[in-house]
């Protein structure tokens, strides 16, 4: 052998550490110890907590803990400096983000230094991902501020945000929050996790010395507590929240109710798909970053690898030899693959779900490399053998453990990835571009990437489907998270004209000439209400006008079974949809003098005017049905990212009480337009109209099962519909009690919502309605990332 082929034989890493000086000299400046950042100063220390570095154990700092009374102070700093802030032109406001990208790319080494010895993740992932993404952010946002009031006209911001952050990427979760809410002109006051708070007490800094006005943006550190106290605080407009879906459900409740603006990033479980005709090394690739970046701590982590069948065996064998050359260490070591899990709790809890998955049947495969003893390190880990039922398939472990299956058909491998309750991204592997774009608007979740993965620019949205959440981060989606329309906020008290007794001596001789009882409408059929009983219609003097069913908890888990069975609706093209809609105007139209009249009985008011309003409507989204759509973006990767608006799924539509056709016409005519299956409680007072409408359904080609009607007492038919797991969003229109009800039911799935709050939205009002307001609360974006460019 000569010498050169020798030293190749016998090569190895020496250690390329990268100093920690630059850190540990910041954090001795501030005598290791840090109070919060309020008002533009730091507070004396309070009771602290330590923050450790988790590849050694070592104290790196005292942190305080933040108490109610801190979160108070903090949102009075950061509602003092809001009317200032958010009256700046987005020009003035658009140079303090720039200038504070410009401050993080100048003291970039430092942030990614202190970022790695706070969190534990690989030096060349925090210099050469989260930092730069950091900046990138805020120059993003940056152009945001200057154009918005182009492209968002009549918004205006929230006011204070809240916003609680967790400890996998500390400083690039902080700037996907903090960059889009200043840009929009709101105030922040964010609580870092309790295991990552330097770098954004750092960034507290890189604020001062921005000269950003004093309150703008609030640091409180702390732990859960002190999120809870945030999200609790009467005073704070909006919750922007990161993190687990367990928490997340927690911060949906304790904001039902109050009117707060909320968006959820939350927990994923993303199938890492690969086909037969792959690219299988690139796959490989891929695949260690998919769930070894940042040591698996990823909530987008493709942490369930499905491959085909006939590829399994040669796919694994690669893997397994791949795993043996990562490199797992100080994670200041420049030539390190993976470095230090955030917390020894979190190495015990990746720990505990492995033993369950192998006590479960899987198969264990570690690879036989050297791990430093000491810290929270972890080998790369994959378990195979594993079945759908296995916990590990469905539970988001939250580190360095990849979970196996194989699958024969593109169909059987679209199953397996959408079976779970996440949806926040999935990669798709293969070298037939049919396949891939086949398969991309299959899968349920936010964010999906063909033959690359882990993918992220400010320019694209981020969030997921399903339990991952709602919302979104990054590009004109996350923008309109920090908006409100500026109406929205002037809004008054629904005043309901009282309605009267309807008692007359003989309710039998008032329903003139009444016979039967106007039926529901599930699947496409006319339905008898399940507990047989009925419920009279009075009209505005208080006589019987008509009966309805009273419908019940089985009524409406017949229509969302209808519903679910329908949503082939969202796949028919847009085209058909729209023609569909304009057939149900028309069909609407040419029986306008009877649904006048049935207007006027219930409400006494001219149903003519009603009625043309609900034809025009139909017609207005029939026009939006093929409009309303994506962008395709171009972030700075060789990909194009398109943003696809998809529909929800099935929806629970409960109408207001006023205007018992336009009511119920205005809001399922978006939700129809876009895709979705509606299950519709029409006005409870006044429900005649729609329960007439279905002979309108019957005659204008909606397949069935596409717009399902159930009568009955609004309260605890939305109650119903807001716990049922097969409801993936939900709107009520009507008081506020019931409104908060419905937002606190709604998290057992973490379903969208749209309450009115007992506020008076006028439907009629084209201006506000025919819009985008509701297309935009009847979809969610999809982003797909593809290869795209030399
Ligand atoms: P959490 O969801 O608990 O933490 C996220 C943030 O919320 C932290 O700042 C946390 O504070 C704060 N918080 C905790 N409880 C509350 C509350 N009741 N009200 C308001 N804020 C609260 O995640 P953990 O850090 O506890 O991690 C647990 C598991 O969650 C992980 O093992 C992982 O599986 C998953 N996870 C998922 C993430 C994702 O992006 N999908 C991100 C982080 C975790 P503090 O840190 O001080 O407790």
């Amino acid at each position: 052998m000569n010498k050169i082929a020798e030293i190749f034989t016998s090569l190895d890493y020496g250690p390329a550490p990268e100093s920690a000086d630059v850190a540990l000299a910041w954090l001795a400046a501030h005598d290791n110890t840090f109070g919060h950042f309020i008002n533009g100063a730091w507070t004396k220390p309070g009771k602290t907590f330590a923050s450790e570095n988790p590849a050694n154990g070592k104290v790196l700092a005292q942190v305080t803990d933040g108490t109610a009374a801190d979160v108070d102070a903090a949102v009075k700093a950061a509602r003092a400096a809001f009317p200032k802030w958010s009256a700046l032109s987005g020009y003035q406001r658009g140079k303090y983000l720039y200038a504070i990208a410009r401050l993080i790319q100048k003291h970039s080494r430092l942030f990614a230094v202190l970022e790695t010895m706070d969190n534990g993740k690989p030096i060349r992932e925090s210099r050469d991902v989260d930092i730069p993404l950091v900046a990138r952010h805020f120059y993003h946002h940056a152009g945001w501020a200057q154009h918005l009031e182009r492209e968002f006209p009549d918004h205006v911001p929230y006011g204070v945000c809240g916003q609680i952050i967790p400890w996998n990427f500390p400083l690039l979760m902080l700037a996907w929050k903090i960059a889009p809410a200043l840009a929009a002109g709101n105030t922040v006051v964010l609580k870092p996790a309790e295991f990552t708070s330097l770098t954004a007490l750092l960034f507290a800094e890189i604020c001062d010395k921005a000269h950003l006005p004093k309150g703008v943006v609030n640091i409180v550190t702390g732990e859960g507590d002190t999120g809870a106290a945030i999200t609790g605080h009467p005073d704070i407009d909006k919750i922007a929240f990161t993190g687990s879906t367990e928490v997340g459900k927690i911060i949906r409740r304790a904001t039902a109710g109050t009117g707060k603006g909320i968006s959820l990033e939350l927990g994923g479980k993303s199938p890492y798909i690969v086909f037969d005709d792959a690219d299988i090394d690139s796959a490989i690739e891929g695949l260690v970053d998919a769930i070894w970046f940042n040591q698996g701590q990823v909530c987008c982590a493709g942490s369930r690898l499905l491959v085909q069948e006939s590829i399994e065996e040669r796919f694994l064998e690669k893997l397994k030899k791949r795993m043996s050359t990562l490199r797992v260490g100080d994670p200041l070591d420049k030539a390190v693959d993976i470095g230090a899990l955030v917390a020894p709790v979190q190495v015990e809890r990746v720990r505990d779900l492995v033993k369950k998955g192998v006590a479960e049947g899987g198969q264990l495969y570690e690879p036989d490399i050297d791990v430093p003893g000491g810290g929270c390190f972890l080998k790369p880990t994959l378990i195979t053998n594993v079945s759908t039922a296995n916990t590990v398939a469905n539970e988001e472990i939250f580190g360095p453990v990849l979970v196996e299956m194989s699958f024969r058909t593109p169909e059987e491998a679209v199953a397996l990835a959408n079976n779970t309750r996440y949806g926040l991204a999935a990669t798709i592997w293969t070298e037939n571009v049919n396949l891939a774009l086949d398969i991309a608007p299959k899968l349920k979740a936010g964010v999906v990437w063909i033959n690359s993965t882990n993918n992220f620019d400010a320019a694209v949205g981020f969030g997921g489907y399903k339990e991952s959440g709602f919302g979104r981060e990054g590009g004109r989606e996350g923008m309109a998270f920090y908006l409100k329309a500026k109406w929205e906020k002037e809004l008054k008290p629904f005043v309901a004209a009282a309605a009267k007794s309807g008692k007359s001596a003989n309710p039998l001789d008032d329903a003139g000439g009444i016979d039967q009882t106007a039926k529901m409408y599930i699947a496409g059929k006319q339905a008898r209400p399940d507990s047989g009983y009925s419920r009279p219609v009075h009209g505005p003097s208080g006589a019987l006008v008509g009966e309805v069913g009273d419908g019940n908890r089985k009524d409406i888990r017949n229509a969302v079974e209808a519903a679910r069975a329908a949503l082939g609706w969202a796949t028919t093209s847009a085209h058909n949809r729209a023609q569909i809609l304009y057939f149900l105007a028309e069909n609407l139209e040419y029986r306008a003098d009877e649904f006048a009249a049935r207007l006027r009985a219930q409400t006494g008011e001219d149903g003519a005017a009603e009625v043309a309003a609900s034809v025009e409507r139909l017609f207005a989204f029939a026009g939006w049905a093929d409009k309303y759509d994506g962008a395709v973006h171009n972030p700075p990767q060789r990909m194009v990212a398109t943003a696809m608006v998809e529909a929800l799924g099935a929806m629970a539509i409960l109408a207001p009480p006023s205007r018992p056709l336009l009511g119920s016409i205005a809001l399922i005519a978006p939700a129809l337009a876009m895709g979705n299956t509606v299950v519709l409680v029409p006005s409870e007072r006044s429900p005649l109209s729609m329960t007439d409408f279905y002979q309108v359904l019957e005659t204008s080609d909606v397949p069935s099962g596409v717009l399902n009607i159930v009568t009955g007492e609004s309260k605890v038919l939305a109650k119903t519909l807001a716990e049922h797991d097969g409801i993936d969003a939900i709107w009520f229109a009507g008081d506020a009690e019931t409104s908060a009800m419905v937002e606190k039911a709604s998290a057992g799935n973490v379903k969208q919502t749209w309450t009115s709050r007992g506020l008076y939205y006028d439907l009629s009002d084209k201006a506000k309605f025919e819009g985008d307001y509701f297309l935009r609360r009847a979809t969610q974006v999809k982003n797909v990332w593809i290869p795209y460019g030399a």
